[in-house]
């Protein structure tokens, strides 16, 4: 069994300990045993951050992107060989199966190769003048300054990679707060940055109450920038306060996906691969797809084939058995919240086809839960499960599932099955997400934008839009002397 590291803070140049409001404990999901702890922020130690991101940031900044996309070239390859640790960490301390977490782990390695890569391509433009007296119109994209980053535990390197790579690529300084549950992994990460040759003050680390974190910095004056991943409401929150000081934002919030499974999908190939997509983190996956809408001619064998499959999951520890499917949820609030999602459909319509309940023993495990027939307007179809619930409803025309998709104020992602072309180009086009994949389920990879519109939140993070938005746009116009 992998050993927990001791969990410290990066503030400037030393790692340190809580600043006197005691400690947090961390759990493993899978047994609800205590394996570390670690500490709480003071809000003198959060000044101590800003000042030392306040102090880095005209340095690093002026650094040439060259030496930045060395260093963190050299912060990838670090993660990379640090994989099958980091990986093990993170399955302790949320719970995900082993090869996920190897999966997130190289995944995060390559965003920070891209957007490394990103700092040396992005060199502005020049705009042709209107006028002889005019000599040059050149515009650049300026470093936003200092960021503060917000990031939930559901993606421990993935999230805060995406985060950190886009701030320091594009020459912004960073504070990071992870999740309480998550602090081992994003510390373990931001190890490979300082390896790498960082210099002290650009990349800072803290943990602690999220509320009183969030408001210290993101009122601070030497805050810039501030990026969020986590709920509507949380995102909602935060976006009020980075509005009150008119500080850039980013908000990648929660989504409720619809899956418009027409009838001339390659039936075998699409049910497989809802069911390994759906129950993938246990379905703690803002982009999890949730809302199967099926044509009505192959919905009853959707959902018997969607069930029996997702019977046949392993469902386990996946910290001492690495040949588990799924593994349980990050912690008990969320096991909670299923048990409530549930009990709130037996009064109201839906049929739980399969799943449906908490496992006997320790850990927060949840089986993977299928309802048929969900009323549009139960708490399950309106509100985010962000667990491993999946609802099927049929339908008899396009338009009518494509109304059923959009009919919520979440709109990140959007999937769908179909090997008709006009159906593809017609759902491409009206489906309401930041993002629409047709007949694969990828939606996450560094070179494209990840984000949402309405209540997913605005801005996106990965592709060249994620460097993009730790950046403002600079004009310089010149005339003859
Ligand atoms: P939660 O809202 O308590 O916590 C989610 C995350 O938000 C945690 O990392 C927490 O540290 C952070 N957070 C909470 N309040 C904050 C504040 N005031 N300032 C800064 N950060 C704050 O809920 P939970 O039960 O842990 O997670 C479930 C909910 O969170 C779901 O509804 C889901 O939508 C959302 N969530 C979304 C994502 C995503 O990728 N979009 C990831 C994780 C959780």
């Amino acid at each position: 069994m992998t050993a927990y590291p001791t969990v410290k803070m990066l503030i400037g140049a030393e790692w340190v300990e809580s600043g006197g409001d005691g400690s947090m404990a961390v759990f493993n999901p899978a047994t609800e045993k205590e394996i570390g702890r670690a500490p709480k922020v003071s809000k003198e130690q959060l000044d101590a951050a800003l000042a030392a991101a306040g102090e880095a940031f005209p340095v690093w900044s002026k650094t040439p992107a060259i030496e930045r996309f060395r260093i963190l070239r050299k912060a990838a390859d670090l993660l990379r060989e640090r994989t099958e640790t980091i990986a093990r960490v993170m399955t302790l301390e949320m719970g995900k199966p082993h090869a996920q977490a190897v999966g997130e782990t190289a995944g995060a390695a390559d965003l920070i190769d891209f957007l490394a890569e990103e700092a040396k391509r992005q060199g502005g433009r020049l705009v042709p003048v209107r006028s002889h007296n005019l000599l040059e119109q050149r515009v650049t994209q300026e470093p936003v300054g200092p960021a503060v980053l917000f990031t939930p535990w559901n993606f421990p390197i993935n999230l805060p990679a995406k985060k950190i790579a886009g701030a320091l690529a594009a020459g912004c300084t960073a504070i990071l707060k992870p999740a309480e549950t998550t602090p081992a992994t994003a510390q373990m990460l931001a190890e490979c940055f300082v390896d790498a040759g960082l210099p002290s003050g650009v990349l800072n680390i803290v943990y602690g109450d999220p509320a009183m974190i969030s408001e210290h910095l993101i009122t601070a004056q030497i805050t810039r920038k501030v990026s969020f991943t986590g709920s509507t409401a949380v995102g909602k929150q935060l976006g009020a306060l980075a509005a009150q000081g008119l500080k850039r934002f980013t908000s990648e919030l929660g989504g409720h996906a619809p899956v418009v499974i027409g009838e001339s999908a390659d039936f075998e190939r699409t049910v497989a691969a809802c069911a390994a997509t759906k129950f993938r983190n246990a379905g703690q996956v803002c982009v999890s797809p949730t809302r199967f809408l099926v044509a009505r001619g192959i919905y009853d064998k959707f959902v018997a084939e969607f069930a029996a499959r997702s019977q046949k999951l392993k469902i386990g520890d996946a910290s001492v058995d690495d040949s588990v499917d799924m593994g349980p949820l990050a912690h008990k609030g969320r096991l909670e919240a299923m048990q409530q999602l549930v009990a709130s459909m037996e009064a109201d319509e839906g049929e739980i086809v399969s799943g449906g309940k908490a496992l006997e023993g320790p850990g927060h495990f949840f089986t993977p839960t299928i309802i048929a027939g969900p009323s549009l307007k139960s708490q399950f179809m309106t509100e985010e499960p962000f667990g491993p619930v999946a609802g099927i409803v049929p339908y008899d025309t396009i338009e009518e599932a494509v109304e059923i998709a959009n009919s919520l104020r979440y709109g990140l992602s959007a999937y769908a099955f179909t090997s008709s072309l006009d159906e593809s180009h017609y759902l491409g086009n009206s489906l309401r997400a930041g993002m629409v994949a047709i007949n694969h389920f990828a939606v996450g990879s560094p070179e494209t934008p990840f984000g949402g519109v309405g209540d997913s939140g605005f801005g996106s993070e990965s592709g060249v839009e994620g460097y993009l938005g730790y950046t403002e746009t600079k004009l310089v116009t010149v005339a003859k002397s």
